[in-house]
């Protein structure tokens, strides 16, 4: 039973995949630069996209966003209230997105308004790593409120990102949080190759540093 079980993942994976292809040349073909922000509920994803956008128009560009959840239009009702337009992508039952429902809020989206896409993912540190959505860039965004602990806890979804954000600096003394700790077990575990991004959200601090790291 387990190799059966193995096996319909791998078709899962791979047609997840394919679809992310289509998704990531779809975009290409608009001129969008796609980024997917991943995290864990709370991390401050919702905060640090609506910063993002406020950026992204200061420079003339104009950016759009899918907000992925599993239940309800919280987060999409945030960035439109912020003047970001949104999609809303509810997954019903699955704690991730894929790229077919990410194809899904493509097609509701005038790709010819926007320059940038803002895929934000349902709040989880698992398994939204197996699952490309066709973004240039893959961002993992944590903070200090969840403890000192989650390079240590969670490589894979780390290792499958192509830049980490520590969000919510500004509270890290407050809760206790060793920023360095966080910093420097995301170096080691990337190699001694990769720096994780420290930021405020809600203070803006670190936020154009950001936004040149994701060539925004
Ligand atoms: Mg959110
Ligand atoms: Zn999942």
């Amino acid at each position: 039973m387990h190799i059966v079980h193995v096996g319909m993942e791998f078709d899962v994976l791979r047609e997840n995949n394919k679809i992310a292809n289509a998704n990531y040349h779809l975009m290409k073909k608009n001129g969008i630069k796609a980024i997917e922000f991943m995290g864990s509920i709370g991390s401050g994803k919702t905060a640090l996209i609506i910063k993002l956008a406020e950026k992204i128009r200061k420079k003339g560009l104009s950016a759009c966003a899918i907000a992925g959840d599993v239940t309800g239009d919280d987060d999409q009702k945030r960035m439109k209230e912020s003047g970001l337009d949104a999609v809303n992508c509810n997954t019903g039952h699955e704690c991730h997105l894929d790229a077919n429902l990410v194809r899904k809020s493509l097609e509701k989206i005038d790709l010819g308004k926007y320059d940038v896409i803002m895929i934000e993912n349902v709040g989880n540190l698992v398994c939204p790593a197996d699952f490309p959505l066709g973004a240039d860039y893959r961002v993992v965004v944590i903070s200090t409120t969840e403890g000192d602990d989650m390079v240590r806890k969670h490589h894979d979804i780390f290792l499958h990102s192509d830049v980490a954000i520590l969000n919510k600096m500004d509270i890290a003394d407050a809760v206790g949080v060793d920023p360095d700790v966080i910093m420097e077990d995301y170096r080691k575990l990337t190699g001694g190759l990769k720096t994780m991004y420290a930021c405020s959200a809600r203070t803006e601090g670190g936020i154009d540093e950001i936004m040149s790291v994701l060539s925004l």
